[in-house]
This record gives structure tokens, sequence and C-alpha cells, in this order.
């Protein structure tokens, strides 16, 4: 029953077979036969499976080796606009990628299945002209005078609305007094208007524009905006979606915490009149059932949102914009493991369009793409309005240590003190959340870590005091007694998270307000919007936060961004993490001094010397880049290189060690290619599964996915174990 489409028509008569593709986790489509009123590849249709009913969408023809006689029906065509063939081509090319069943990725362009029948209209209660003589009671009065002033009301909500059963309401539509009309489904989202003026751009700027707009008339390109952080690529790339608006086409643009980003969306709101739609995980059902189905029909015109929003059925895109495309958000680590600017790239490559890649640093995976003339750059090497760069420097913690049990060094302490008395804001960062990361007993070193996981259970004091595992939720109150030497209470907080360091600086600075922001502490969008919008309105003084704050925000009083750990992303050495500790501590420095005031950059470092902090005081990005860059092509790892990982996994750690032995065995042999491992993973345990890693290096001329397939599919592992292959991988653990 299972095979791949064969080249086919793209229309179907009553009785034709064609080959469904479902949204499940399946190797092949499944062939049915078409009904009475035909069908067109595309169509998104209900089929039996099993006992189950499932929508799937008509992928080709079919040729499968089911017997035509045991040939199901398909049971009907919805009506939703068919998923357009870019889509398609999209789907089969990200499976084909990232080595995922194509259903599984079908599965992510129809996340909200009940978008795919239209909304029905609500039904709505209203009182008849004339009634005719009905029994009037005090219940059915009270029904009545709720309704006087108010618009139609739903059945439920009037029932609600005058205090009453809704057997009332509904005898009153039996008896004539009521009658029930079809409101139509409410508006869903209004047209941004690409006519209204943008800021005057700086020659600079315009220039960076000009070239953008011009680009949406070429088809496929990738460029990418290379701007200090205020240099206004924003708004630059705002010229690209008003010129894609102009032509009819629709915008989608990237951003890597969408959750997060109220000061983006008002900034779009100001540019082009209404909000764009959003994507991401926090809708409601509702919200996300219209939005859907607004990309489908073309009624949404620009989406916002987090990687998923790359797989919703646009009809007419024609430009993607990837915002902080350096971002490590936009990998996707669960289900299709795929990487979100890279594969925006792919779309825009199959539907033809510009895409457009904007950051302060640019990945090295950009930056040779740059480099090798794939993708074109665009400057911006002023910040707007003669903003000046905040001046770095390094507080070498050797030298100038925090006093015992306390993290902020006394040159930051006397730096927040000055912002503070120049009435300006500050931010102090440290990229971990909850309070200390690690607690340990006092009498016999005994710690606390995850049963489940190889990890420590990190201490929360926010939200009631516990200790929780950040790998897979695991949470405990601390015990009374050491579980190893029996000590009454006798556990220790070691290290900081930010809700230590916001303790100690409420405590250095007793008048100060202090503003907490990370993940776990922030809750849902609007909680951080209305967070932003405090220290906005200088109702904060000093923020303390995660990486989260250091996502494009904009505080003309922010003067002083303090670093309480610039070597933390440097430990562990993986592949990227230098790269990615500079662009992080770049992105933070970018939040200080953007307006008038000027800013600086404190970064507090056992290690001064370390090219990653060297580069950053002596502003050298491309000098540091060059040096990462000759390292990884030396090494021939990414983006020199391919790599792809393979994570095996099972309940029982014998069984796994077995299979990975039996899978080294297997492991492909050819000119350069390496296989590395197995080695058990840094996170040897997870969630209860035992796990262990290998690593597959080829050069960039050798396709992977084909060698990395047949290697898998020669060795069975049996039903406990899982195979999980992550190509480009981004985390090593
Ligand atoms: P980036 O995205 O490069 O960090 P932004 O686009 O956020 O920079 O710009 C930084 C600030 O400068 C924002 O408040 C933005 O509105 C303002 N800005 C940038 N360019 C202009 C311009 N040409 N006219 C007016 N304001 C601008
Ligand atoms: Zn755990």
């Amino acid at each position: 029953m299972l095979h791949t489409v064969a080249n086919s028509p793209t229309r179907f008569s009553s009785g034709a077979r064609v080959a469904v593709l479902l949204p499940l986790p399946l190797v092949g489509v499944y062939d049915y036969r078409v009904g009475g009123e035909g069908a067109a590849v595309g169509d998104f249709v209900a089929v039996p499976l099993g006992r189950r009913e499932m929508i799937g969408v008509i992928w080709g023809g079919g040729c499968g080796e089911v017997d035509e006689r045991r040939l199901k029906p398909i049971l009907r065509r919805l009506d939703c606009p068919p998923l357009p063939k870019v889509v398609r081509d999209f789907v089969d090319w990200v499976a084909a990628y990232t080595l995922s069943p194509p259903g599984a990725v079908l599965k992510m362009a129809m996340s909200v299945p009940e978008a795919i029948e239209p909304a029905r209209g609500q039904v709505a209660c209203r009182r008849v002209a004339d009634p005719p003589p009905f029994k009037a009671t005090a219940a059915r009065a009270r029904v009545l005078d709720a309704m006087l002033g108010l618009p139609p009301l739903a059945l439920a909500d009037l029932a609600r609305e005058a205090g009453v059963g809704s057997a009332v309401v509904r005898g009153l539509i039996a008896a004539g007094v009521l009658e029930t009309v079809d409101l139509p489904a409410p508006p869903a989202f209004a047209r941004p208007d690409h006519a209204r003026p943008g800021p005057v751009l700086s020659p600079a700027q315009a220039h960076a524009a000009d070239a953008l707009a011009g680009g949406l008339e070429a088809g496929f390109s990738v460029t990418v905006i290379d701007g200090v952080t205020g240099s206004g690529k924003t708004e630059v790339y705002f010229e690209a979606v008003a010129a894609a608006l102009a032509k009819g086409r629709q915008v989608l643009v990237l951003l890597p915490e969408i959750a997060l980003s109220a000061q983006w969306l008002g900034r779009f709101a100001a540019r082009f009149g209404v909000l764009p739609a959003e994507w991401h995980s926090e809708l409601s059902d509702a919200r996300r059932r219209d939005t859907w189905r607004s990309v489908a029909t073309g009624a949404a015109r620009v989406v916002v949102g987090a990687r998923s929003a790359l797989f919703l059925p646009y009809p007419e895109l024609g430009l993607i914009v990837v915002d902080e495309e350096h971002d490590g958000a936009f990998k996707q680590e669960e289900g299709v493991l795929y990487h979100a600017r890279d594969m925006a790239v792919v779309r825009g490559m199959l539907g033809g369009f510009p895409v457009v890649l904007a950051s302060a640093t640019p990945s090295l995976e950009t930056l040779a793409n740059v480099q090798a003339g794939r993708y074109r750059r665009l400057h911006l090497p002023d910040r707007h309005a003669g903003a000046a760069m905040p001046a770095m420097v390094a507080v070498d913690l050797r030298r100038d240590p925090p006093p015992r049990g306390r993290w902020l060094s006394p040159p930051l302490v006397r730096a927040v003190e000055e912002a503070l008395a120049a009435g300006e804001q500050a931010m102090l960062f440290l990229n971990r959340r909850g309070y200390a990361p690690l607690t340990l007993c006092r009498g016999c070193g005994f710690r606390l870590h995850c049963p489940h996981c190889t990890a420590w259970l990190v201490e929360h004091r926010r939200q009631g005091r516990r200790l929780v595992c950040h790998h897979c939720g695991y949470a405990i109150a601390q015990p009374p007694e050491c579980p190893q030497c029996g000590a009454d209470d006798s556990f220790a907080a070691c290290g900081p998270g930010v809700e230590r360091i916001a303790e100690e600086t409420a405590a250095l600075f007793p008048d100060a307000r202090v503003a907490l922001m990370a993940s776990d502490t922030v809750g849902g969008p609007a909680a951080a919007a209305e967070i932003v919008r405090r220290i906005e309105a200088h109702e904060a003084d000093v923020v303390v936060g995660t990486q989260i704050v250091a996502k494009g925000y904009h505080f003309p009083l922010m003067t002083l961004v303090g670093v309480v750990d610039a070597d933390l992303g440097l430990e562990g050495g993986d592949l990227r993490a230098a790269e990615r500790t500079h662009q992080l501590l770049s992105q933070v420095a970018g939040r200080s001094g953007r307006a008038e005031r000027p800013g600086r950059v404190l970064l507090q470092t056992w290690e001064p010397d370390h090219p990653v902090i060297r580069a950053l005081v002596a502003g050298e990005r491309d000098a540091f880049i060059a040096s990462e860059a000759e390292a990884r092509r030396a090494a021939g790892m990414p983006p020199y290189g391919r790599l792809a990982a393979l994570i095996v996994s099972g309940p029982d750690a014998a069984e796994v060690e077995e299979y990975c032995r039996r899978l080294a065995r297997a492991a492909p042999r050819a000119d350069g290619l390496v296989v590395l491992g197995p080695a058990p993973a840094p996170l040897a345990l997870l969630r209860g599964r035992h796990r262990r890693r290998f690593l597959v290096k080829a050069k960039r001329s050798i396709a992977l996915q084909p060698e990395i397939r047949a290697w898998i599919a020669k060795v069975d592992g049996g039903r406990q174990i899982r195979v999980k292959v992550d190509v480009d991988p981004y985390t090593f653990l």
C-alpha cells in the first residue's frame, strides 16, 4: 500500500486512483479512489484509515499494488483552497533533506486540521419585528430585557447574559418570538497599507532599501543586511515588505522569539497601519484557525512568526525576511529537525522570490555564502541618527573579584551607581535561568540531580521554591535532609542564576526598581509586552535578564549593559561556542546607548585574553570571524564541510550499546566521509532514555542523506530503539 508518487496528471476524474499523503510519520502515500465529483492534486480530502477518518492531501496519481477491489474511496473533498504546488514541493524537499517522513512535514503544514473546513458562521438570536402572542414568564421577560441595547447574541451567550437556562431561549425561538440569524465570520486580517510613508532614510539605508526593492523583480535571490545594532535594518526591510505588498504578494517575516516581539509589532503597525497576522505557539485555538485559513485564502498578507510559520499554505508568497538570522532559536530541535533560516532560503528558491537575512552578527554559514558569491551583502556600518556604538571593556575578575558569595564586581557596581545617578537605565545579563544552577550538601558534597537526565537540578525561587530539571521539567521541593549523609538542612545554593543576581541588585540598590526577564518568569506574550512597556516608560531602573533581553529591543535610556559571566557560553566548547558567545554578547551590548546618550558595556570575565573577549573589546568582528572561519575550514567543519548527527536512544543501556556496535560495523565508507562514534552523549540519560551519538563528517561534495538513509536501513534496532538524524546539528548534547 505504501509507495511514492510517480509523475502524473493533476486532475482526476471519478474512479481514478490517487496517492494521498497523510499528516502522519509514515514512509509514503496511500492510494484511494476518487469519488463522483472528481479531484485535483493538492486537494484536501477526507479518507478512511482503518476505522478512523483522516484528512490528507492528494499528492499525485496512485500506482500502488493495492488490488482494485480493495481500494477505498475518498469520502469527500474539503472546502479549502488546495495546497499549492510550491508548498507540496517544499514539503517533499524538507522531508528529503532532513530525512523525515513527508507526512511528518505535511503535519507541520496542516497544523490546524480544523481550519481546513470553513468556519461555520455563528448563529445569533434576534427579536422578530412582529411576534405572535406568547406566554410571558418571568424568565422569558428577563431574556427580552437582557436583549435591549445589545447586538444579536449567540444562544448560549444570551442565556448567560439573562441568567436563565438555554431552554428558556430555545422556548422563545420555538414560540416565534426570537429568530436566529447567521453572523458573518469576524473580519480576518485588515490589509496593511503599503503606501503609507515610512521614515526618511539615511543615504546608506536608502541605498540598501532600493537594492532590496529592486531585487523583488528578479526572482530568487538571497540578500544579507549586515548592519550594526541600531542601524535601522528593520526600517530598511520594511521598505522591501512595502514593495512586495505593492506587487500583490504575501510576505513572511520570521523572528526568533515572536512571543517577545511587542516592540516589533508596534513598529509594524506604525508603518503599515494595521498589525500583521501573528503565528506562534501562544495563539488561541480560534486565532490559530483563522490565521491558517486566512493565509490559505490569501486574506492575510503579512505573517510574522516563529519558524513554523514557514509551513503555512501561502498561495502568493513573494518575500521572506529572516530577522536575527544568526539566532539559534531558528533551529527546531524536536520532531522534524530543521533550520528555519536555511529552509526559508529553500522556500524562496522553490517559489522564485527573494529572501532577506538580517543581522548585526551574521552566522558563519551566511558569511561563507556571501564570500562564495551565493548571497549578496548590504552593509549598514553606522547607527541611526549618529548614535555611537557603546564602549566595551572587560572587567578582569582576577583583579577585581566580587566579595564572597556575590557576583557583581566593584567596577560593575560603580557603573550601575553612575547610570542610576544620571537617571539612566542599566541591564545586567546572565544567560542562566533560576536562582542557582547547582545545589549541594555542605556536609558530604552530594549534588541534587535529575533522576531521568544527566543534569543537575536548578533552584528556582520566584514561583515557589523548587528544584527543576531544565531538560525534562522534573521538579521537587528541596529535601529537608541530604539523601546521602542524612544531614539536616545542609543544602547550599552554588553559583548564580538571574534570580540570584536580581536579589543581589535589590540589596545593593534598595531604591532602584529591578525588573527580572527570563523565559520562565515572564509568562506569556502579554506579560512580556508589559515588562517591555515598563522598561520603555522608565518604570524600571535595572533590568536583570537571560538571553531574552538581548533580542532587538530599543530602550533609549539604557546606557549600561553589564555581562555578569562573559565566559559562560565558552564552556563546553562545541563547534559554535565561540561564534555563539560572540553573537550573543554583541547583541546584548547592542541594547546599550541606542539613542542620544552614549552607552557602555562591562564584560566580567576570568579570561580577558580569550579571543572572543578580545575581539569584543577591540570591536574587531571581522578579524574574529575570519579566524573562526579559518579554524573551521582547517577542520573540515561547517560551513566548509557537512555534518550530521545520529542520536540513538532507548530505555535499556546495554541494548542501545549493542545496537550502536552493529551500526558502527555497518557505517558507510567513502572517500571524504568519516563516521565518529559511537560516544555516550553528554546528556547520556534524557527523560529516562539512554543516549549515544555518532557524528558523520563529510566534504561538501558528498550528499550525506543517501549515505545515512542506506546506513540506517541496513541495521534494524527493534521496537525500543529510536534513531534520530540531525542534519546540520547545532546542539551536541
Ligand atoms: P536595527 O534593526 O538595525 O537594530 P532598528 O531598525 O531597530 O535597527 O533602528 C533603531 C532605531 O532607530 C529604531 O527606533 C528606529 O525606529 C530608528 N530608526 C532607524 N532608521 C530610522 C530612520 N531612517 N528614521 C527614523 N528613525 C529611524
Ligand atoms: Zn530531567
